[in-house]
């Protein structure tokens, strides 16, 4: 019955490791190799360190023998001090080989880790703002570093342990068989002794390391969430601080606790390792013995004590061995946890032609476009409209009808379900994307600052831009006098995310970057919340002309904004319902009639 309580629970971990457990197959190791063949001579030059300080390594063990027969008991101390004196040397040598090989080895990991991290980075940067939105920051996170440091640990220590212990294991089952086959048998036996409870102690630590992985994921997500400037601000105006210190700790509780079982899991199994390998030169200290005394066999004091010696060697190496099994399995797992990140779909990238026009004029054209972020709901249904060149263009709708969806499809930060859009007359989708970007800009709702100088956050749009086209984008933005009363002027630093600069002020430093860059068609999504008058007011000053003299598509929530445009579009629940002059959607006495009532009379009222 006692079988059938840990059954039940190995069962259970099985189910777990079956679901979990990388299927180790021919393309999987052909796909790791392909990261390590550029690097061919390198690994050339460890393989054979390797070798020879394995072989170098059990050295020492037969010299041993040797002082013994031909220098104690025959008392020759000549022979003595020069086998010491070798013996000494051989080491010395083999320590020295293994210098090298860890360089060497070290070398190859930090390279083959570069590669793999730029790689990553390359290949994140090019996903689709999708995966950004739904993905767990948490989980880039870990992926970019403590799974490709994996890689770097796998290189120095799994991969090269594997070899040395192997051929280290070879030598000295020559060596021993050389000496005599009957102790070199009687040591052998003792070793799948040690299968048994390393499969048991492999199992569990594979199963709890998954385990550990899931919730050092779940610690991050909690922290990146929770510690972000943003999170603190919800948390804290939340009153949600213990809410969040319980759900951290708890996740925390369940980090030690795995830590515990794990690092326990490997301790009950090298005890019984090392009672195991105790027996074995007493075992070969007696067969020797009744070889020696019974049979009176020609083998030697120096050859007991050698096959003693060597013994010992072997079970270091088949102990790493079988621990390596659990090793190389996790090893399995980060590579195929990477690689699976490597092979998500970048979705939107240059179509093999991609078309790239020599210059934009700036048309802009929806041809019945369907869009949706999952398939519940359809967020965009049959919008078809056209913005010429020189033109602008306000959306306006009710929240959440779609607006600021429908302008991300410009830039492609997504693609069309169904019908297109295009610029210029060609499809977004057949155009080179660095292109299309170039020559479109946007200011979001949401203003984004790096961490640096104010120089820095604009130069960022242009980075051949010289001092007086940053200048003259700021006063057009309408922040440059205020650039130029703060201490340090341009190289004031923004702070974290921009926090350091009220709403007014980065919307404007985030117009003025986008007029830097000089796009063909701008595009303005206009925040919500509203701001002083005297920001308003300025941020108008900033936009009025731009719209004027550019192609714009601005989603605009204020009425100056709307009335600037050339026309208006009405987006409610992702359809156009109304288009047309100001005056024209308020002789409707629709959609837009309703909003102006509650939305942009009250503004009115206001100032
Ligand atoms: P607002 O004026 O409040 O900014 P909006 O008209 O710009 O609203 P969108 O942001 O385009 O509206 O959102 C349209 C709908 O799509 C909303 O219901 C929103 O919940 C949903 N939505 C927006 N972004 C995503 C996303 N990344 N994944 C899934 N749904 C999304």
């Amino acid at each position: 019955m006692s079988m059938r309580g840990p059954g039940g629970r190995s069962q259970f971990m099985t189910d777990e490791e079956k679901k979990n457990a990388p299927k180790v197959t021919k393309e999987l190791l052909a796909r790791i190799f392909s990261y390590l063949t550029p690097y061919w001579k390198q690994m050339a030059v460890v393989l054979t360190a390797i070798i020879c300080s394995s072989i170098l390594a059990i050295y020492p063990s037969i010299i041993t023998g040797k002082i013994i027969d031909e220098g104690l008991l025959a008392k020759d101390l000549n022979r003595l001090v020069y086998l010491i004196l070798l013996s000494l040397a051989v080491t010395l040598g083999s320590n020295l080989i293994g210098v090298l090989e860890s360089y060497m080895n070290t070398w190859i990991a930090q390279h083959i880790t570069f590669d793999m991290r730029n790689q990553m980075y390359e290949h994140l940067s090019r996903m689709p703002q999708s995966f950004f939105t739904s993905s767990n920051q948490g989980d880039i996170i870990t992926r970019m570093t403590s799974d490709i440091s994996g890689v770097q640990q796998i290189i120095t220590n799994t991969f090269t342990s594997i070899l040395s212990n192997s051929i280290t294991l070879i030598v000295a089952l020559v060596a021993m068989f050389s000496k005599n086959w009957v102790l070199a048998i009687t040591g052998i036996i003792i070793v799948p002794l040690f299968t048994i409870p390393t499969r048991k102690a492999g199992k569990t630590r594979w199963t709890l390391t998954r385990e550990a992985q899931a919730v050092n994921d779940q610690i991050n997500g909690i922290l990146n969430e929770t510690l972000s400037v943003s999170g603190q601000l919800l948390v804290k105006v939340f009153g949600m601080e213990k809410f969040e210190y319980r759900r951290y700790r708890k996740a925390n509780e369940k980090m030690i606790n795995l830590n515990i079982r794990e690092s326990m899991a490997g301790r009950w199994f090298r005890v019984v390792i090392s009672t195991v390998s105790s027996v074995g030169p007493m075992l070969l200290y007696l067969v020797g013995g009744i070889l020696m005394i019974r049979y009176n066999h020609d083998l030697t004091v120096g050859d007991i004590t050698v096959l003693v010696t060597l013994l010992g060697r072997m079970y270091g190496p088949v102990n790493s061995l079988l621990n390596i099994q659990v090793e190389w399995i996790r090893a399995m797992a980060n590579f195929t946890r990477i690689f699976s990140y490597y092979d998500m779909p970048v979705e939107i990238e240059n179509a093999p032609d991609a078309i790239r026009p020599e210059s934009a004029k700036g048309d802009i054209e929806f041809k019945n476009v369907y869009f949706r972020y999952n398939p519940e709901r359809m967020i965009l249904k049959d919008v078809t409209f056209r913005l010429d060149s020189g033109h602008s263009i306000a959306i306006v709708g009710p929240s959440g009808s779609g607006k600021s969806t429908l302008i991300n499809l410009i830039p492609r930060l997504y693609d069309v379900l169904e019908g297109s859009v295009t610029f210029d007359g060609i499809d977004v989708r057949k155009l080179d994307l660095e292109f299309l970007r170039k020559n479109i800009g946007i200011v979001t709702q949401d203003t984004y600052l790096f961490n640096g100088t104010i120089r820095e956050n604009l130069m960022y749009a242009n980075v051949h831009a010289s001092v007086a086209e940053m200048e003259e984008a700021c006063r057009k933005a309408n922040i440059h006098d205020y650039i130029m009363k703060l201490e340090k002027g341009y190289d004031t630093e923004v702070g974290n995310r921009g926090l350091k600069l009220s709403g007014g002020e980065k919307q404007r430093i985030s117009i003025a970057r986008v007029l830097l860059k000089n796009p063909a068609v701008m595009i303005f999504d206009e925040a919500t919340a509203s701001l002083d008058s005297i920001s308003e007011k300025a941020i108008q000053d900033a936009i009025d002309p731009l719209i004027e003299s550019r192609t714009s598509i601005l989603i605009a929530h204020r009425l100056s904004t709307i009335l600037a445009a050339d026309e208006i579009i009405v987006l409610k629940d992702g359809v156009i319902v109304e288009r047309g002059t100001h005056k024209e959607l308020m002789n409707a006495g629709g959609v837009y009639t309703e909003l102006y009532n509650t939305q942009f009379k009250p503004q009115i009222a206001e100032e």
